[in-house]
């Protein structure tokens, strides 16, 4: 637990680490907060204005690595509630038009060989800018089983679907036994080569990535796991543990963030959270740019910060330590890159260096 955390009937050690103990003792109210930090008038007022609107749970566990006094700890603002949620007329529920692009009940189908397949409503906390904040926490958007055997049908007949992503939600909120079933259910597939995991797990509650999960994944390979650290506070040493857990199963962890103002949209917030992953063996995958998400607009930044957030980073640390920044569309994800190619002179083209300066390389004939 974090130093000075406020935290008045402290669990024994046992219990803290305890996935189900962490679940069961969730943050679910303003005055389980204030056990915590020293909720605002805003933190409170917006608790309960926005209880019918998107969930508030927040696990112990993260709750400790929250800044008590500070309202702007970047841990802080990405699960407590602002009443600057209500203020986003420009926010729309499904940016991405995911519905629209459902063949079968949560499976989203935008490429032609992979699909993100959400198994779950249900996460261990849930963020304030989270993509899914129509579907995520709602228990009318529960998947029976009956509901993931009728997706793993669909996945059955549709040859070209060679990576299924498990999303949610998070599919390590499900049990072992109940992820398993789906994951040999979904490897019995001739056609599916890979099966990834998109969990937030390691982050907002690393106990969860257990020893014996992880040799359950281990019988499924390839396995791929991406998960979603946003800032170098959450590099713990738990979330570091969980991390090492799973890359010793041989399962390749990356990590996907969103682009949030005033949590990590500088590029030395950027820097030290891309290189502590890459110390973890995480690799930085993708860094999307916010979406025009409802109840989302004082998180969104200008895409040109974006760009030059990333521009700060080449040249200045490992490659490894440098994810794509892309923006999520109903088309598919576009990377915004610097425009490091610069032009065409002749045969020749002209790029741009890290540091600014040009270098004219001949362009061989087709
Ligand atoms: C992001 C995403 C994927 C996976 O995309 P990759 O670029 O291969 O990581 C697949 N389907 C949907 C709908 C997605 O949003
Ligand atoms: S963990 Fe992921 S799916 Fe769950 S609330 Fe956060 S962003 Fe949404």
């Amino acid at each position: 637990m974090a130093d000075g955390s406020p935290v008045q009937a402290a669990p024994d050690g046992a219990q803290w680490s305890d996935w189900t103990w962490q679940m069961r003792h969730r943050i679910r109210t303003a005055e389980d907060l204030a056990a915590y930090v020293a909720p605002t008038p805003d933190e409170t007022q917006a608790v309960s204005a926005l209880a019918d609107r998107f969930r508030f749970v927040i696990t112990p566990y993260y709750a400790s690595l929250m800044d008590p006094a500070d309202p702007d700890c970047p841990v802080r603002r990405q699960v407590v509630p602002r009443m600057a949620e209500l203020a986003d007329p420009a926010g729309l529920a499904d940016p991405l038009d995911e519905v629209a692009h459902s063949p079968v009940k949560n499976v989203v189908r935008v490429y032609a060989d992979r699909i993100a397949f959400c198994v779950n409503n249900e996460c261990a906390l849930y963020c304030r800018y989270c993509l899914r904040k129509r579907m995520v926490g709602d228990e009318d958007w529960a998947m029976k089983k009956r509901e993931l055997s009728e997706a793993v049908d669909w996945i059955r007949r549709t040859p070209e679907i060679r990576d299924v992503l498990l999303t949610g939600g998070d599919p390590l909120v499900f049990s072992d036994d109940r992820l398993e079933w789906l994951i040999a259910e979904i490897r019995a597939i001739p056609h599916v080569e890979i099966i990834r995991l998109g969990t937030r797990l390691p982050v907002t509650l690393p106990f969860r990535v257990t020893d014996a999960l992880c040799d359950m994944l281990a019988r499924y390979h390839p396995i791929w796991v991406n998960t979603h650290f946003n800032h170098p506070k959450e590099l713990t040493p738990e979330a570091a543990e969980a991390c090492d857990r799973l890359t010793r199963a041989g399962i390749p962890v990356g990590n996907q963030s969103v682009l949030l103002r005033g949590i990590n949209d500088d590029a030395e917030t950027m820097k030290a959270l891309c290189e502590g992953l890459v110390r973890m063996r995480v690799r930085p995958y993708y860094v999307y740019q916010a979406q025009m998400l409802e109840g989302t607009a004082h998180f969104r930044v200008p895409v040109e910060r974006g760009i030059e957030i990333f521009r700060a980073l080449r040249g200045r640390t490992s490659g490894y330590a440098i994810p794509q920044y892309v923006l999520d569309t109903p088309y598919g994800k576009v990377p915004l890159d610097y425009p490091y190619l610069r032009g065409r002179e002749g045969d020749d083209i002209v790029v741009e260096s890290y540091d600014g300066r040009v270098w004219r390389e001949p362009n061989p004939p087709d």
